[in-house]
């Protein structure tokens, strides 16, 4: 029996609100371990492959951020939702990033000029800024996206000096899924670390506030909340598990 599957089940039989109240408990619990309050942590309920029934309900119990993975769902839901604030949390393709430039309010996956210089453009023209968080990968995970923390800081500084309307607000990486939950500390800890180091260096900087650190999911909030995040990104331990033969309609 994995933990993911443990804790699962513990969410299993409760509905939506009391998930979330769960969920904040555990934030609080370990927040506090790292010196914070459950204040210091945003949580994004993350709605992929969830109705927007369902995430009216979320928002009903207290939900002010949602994050969805594909510009095309965000779409679909996008107006069957009540006003809410929208993050794209999944990789974003540059020829899509027109359609959600006006609703979204963050995007987490940036890792490239190219996509951030797309951004720049397409928010230029919509009258916006738009926060972007950089996705780092110290792992080096193959199947995932993510920058070398060695670019990172060349990244950011090529973004804040090229595209004015694009706004640095922190960093976001997807910690590799490991059945114990404690096995990803070091991960996070090397994050939160390569985190700093940039909120330093960029620090008064036009165009980079290094705000928002985005990890931890379902498997592993506890822990990344205990190692310095805040703003953790929950699906799973919210609306159970998600029904991936939805996405094949
Ligand atoms: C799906 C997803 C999540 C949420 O995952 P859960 O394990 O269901 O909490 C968080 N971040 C990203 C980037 C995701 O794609």
């Amino acid at each position: 029996m994995t933990l993911q599957w443990i804790v699962i089940r513990v969410y299993r039989d409760m509905s939506i609100a009391g998930n979330i109240e769960r969920v904040r408990e555990i934030i609080a619990e370990a927040a506090e371990k790292s010196g914070r309050t459950a204040d210091d942590v945003l949580l994004l309920a993350v709605t992929k492959l969830h109705s927007p029934e369902e995430m009216n309900e979320a928002i009903d119990a207290g939900a002010t951020d949602v994050g969805e993975n594909k510009v095309q769902e965000v779409l679909e839901k996008y107006d069957k939702v009540r006003p809410v604030r929208w993050h794209l949390i999944g990789h974003l393709q540059t020829n899509k990033v027109k359609q959600i430039i006006d609703k979204v309010v963050m995007i987490h996956s940036v890792d490239s000029l190219h996509l951030a210089r797309e951004i720049d453009k397409r928010a230029e023209q919509a009258g916006l800024d738009m926060d972007i968080l950089i996705q780092t990968d110290p792992a080096a995970q193959e199947t995932k996206f993510g920058v070398d923390p060695a670019d990172l800081s060349g990244l950011i500084r090529d973004i804040a000096a090229e595209c004015s309307h694009v706004k640095v607000r922190g960093l976001m990486c997807i910690a590799p899924f490991c059945e114990d939950p404690e096995d990803t500390r070091p991960f996070f800890r090397e994050v939160k670390k390569i985190f700093d180091r940039c909120r330093e260096e960029f620090d008064g900087e036009d165009n980079v506030e290094m705000k928002y650190l985005s990890m931890g999911m379902t498997n592993d909030f506890r822990i990344a909340v205990e190692e310095g995040s805040n703003l953790v990104r929950v699906g799973t331990a919210i609306f159970g598990y998600r029904d991936y033969r939805k996405e094949e309609k």
